[in-house]
């Protein structure tokens, strides 16, 4: 590291990887270049991203298969498994390729990793997170009967599983990652908010819930003890009266406000909400730490003091 590099962990939203392969071929690219760009102003870095879009068509894809062969499908906890490995796969050679290009060599790598969660969360008696394939209304009463499911009607196209969203407790391979990063790597973490478990005694099993990455990312960077959590979306600055007439770009975000902010329910459920509480949540753990929301192209510049919405 550099005398002025600082710990970032970079929390990458769903523009970052596009919502197909060829496009996630592609955005995988840019991403790479703004990065690569932090690795060459000398901080350390680990990623972790999104998985929305790749998590629900390995989903389908598995119903299908299961359908087709009357196997058991793979659990939720095994598609996110799988997400987190085809886009790290994906990351890693992305940012490979371009450090090669600039003349730097450092290892990057994937770890998948679990993150715990509780299973008396209140989240597990309110659904909301829908995912995989739409269903009949016949097919969604079978899977309500056999399986458990909670399903709803979504938007007039269908039936959809709706999963808990529960909080993140403890990311279960973050010795992993320590150990790569004092080894000098990059490191990808957390994908998709991390492959959802609960702990048994010292087995961990995996559950149908969908953990928000940007909470995830909050707690892997305070656990890594980061200097500095990006949060890196479609948007360059966070605003209060959002699409409204009075709409104001914010950039200098004191952790008060924010948390003031937030119960006057300026940031949208699902989408802003958690990004503005996963920057709080891990500002408020220690002194000196900030949170930069702003847009993937404007990342360098965010970390340089010159845009996106910092709160501190
Ligand atoms: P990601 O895939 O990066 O997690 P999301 O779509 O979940 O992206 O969240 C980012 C989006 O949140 C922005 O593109 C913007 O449309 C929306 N948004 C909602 N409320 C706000 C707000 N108060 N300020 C800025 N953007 C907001
Ligand atoms: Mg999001």
């Amino acid at each position: 590291m550099k005398r002025n590099g600082k710990r970032l962990v970079i929390a990458l939203g769903g523009n970052a990887l596009g919502k197909t392969l060829p496009e996630q071929m592609k955005a995988v690219k840019l991403t790479a270049i703004a990065i690569a760009d932090l690795v060459e102003d000398g901080h350390e870095i680990i990623l972790s991203h999104g998985n929305g879009p790749q998590v629900g068509m390995l989903q389908i894809a598995m119903q299908e298969y299961a359908a087709k062969y009357q196997e058991p499908p793979a659990p939720l906890s095994v598609c996110v498994a799988m997400s987190q490995g085809y886009i790290g796969y994906d990351l890693q050679n992305a940012l490979r390729e371009e450090l090669i290009d600039r003349g730097i060599h450092k290892a990057v790598s994937t770890v998948l990793t679990q993150v715990r969660v509780n299973q008396n969360d209140p989240a597990f008696q309110a659904p909301t997170k829908p995912i995989g394939a739409f269903m009949t209304h016949a097919d969604a009463q079978e899977k309500v009967r056999e399986k458990g499911w909670t399903v709803v009607e979504d938007a007039g196209r269908g039936y959809r599983r709706v999963v808990a969203s529960p909080q993140p407790i403890e990311i279960m391979e973050i010795e992993t990652v320590q150990a790569l990063l004092n080894a000098g790597q990059i490191v990808v973490a957390a994908g998709g908010g991390g492959i959802p478990v609960v702990a048994e005694g010292h087995h961990l099993s995996g559950i149908g819930a969908v953990i928000d990455k940007d909470l995830a990312s909050a707690l892997m960077a305070d656990t890594l003890d980061a200097d500095t959590l990006i949060i890196l979306t479609a948007v360059e600055k966070v605003a209060i009266h959002f699409g409204k007439p009075d709409q104001t770009w914010l950039t200098d975000l004191p952790v008060a406000l924010a948390e003031r902010y937030l119960c006057e329910g300026h940031f949208a459920e699902g989408s802003m909400k958690p990004k503005v509480q996963a920057a709080v949540n891990f500002v408020r753990g220690k002194a000196g730490r900030t949170a930069l929301i702003t847009q993937l192209e404007r990342a360098r510049d965010g970390v340089r003091g010159l845009t996106g919405t910092t709160i501190h």
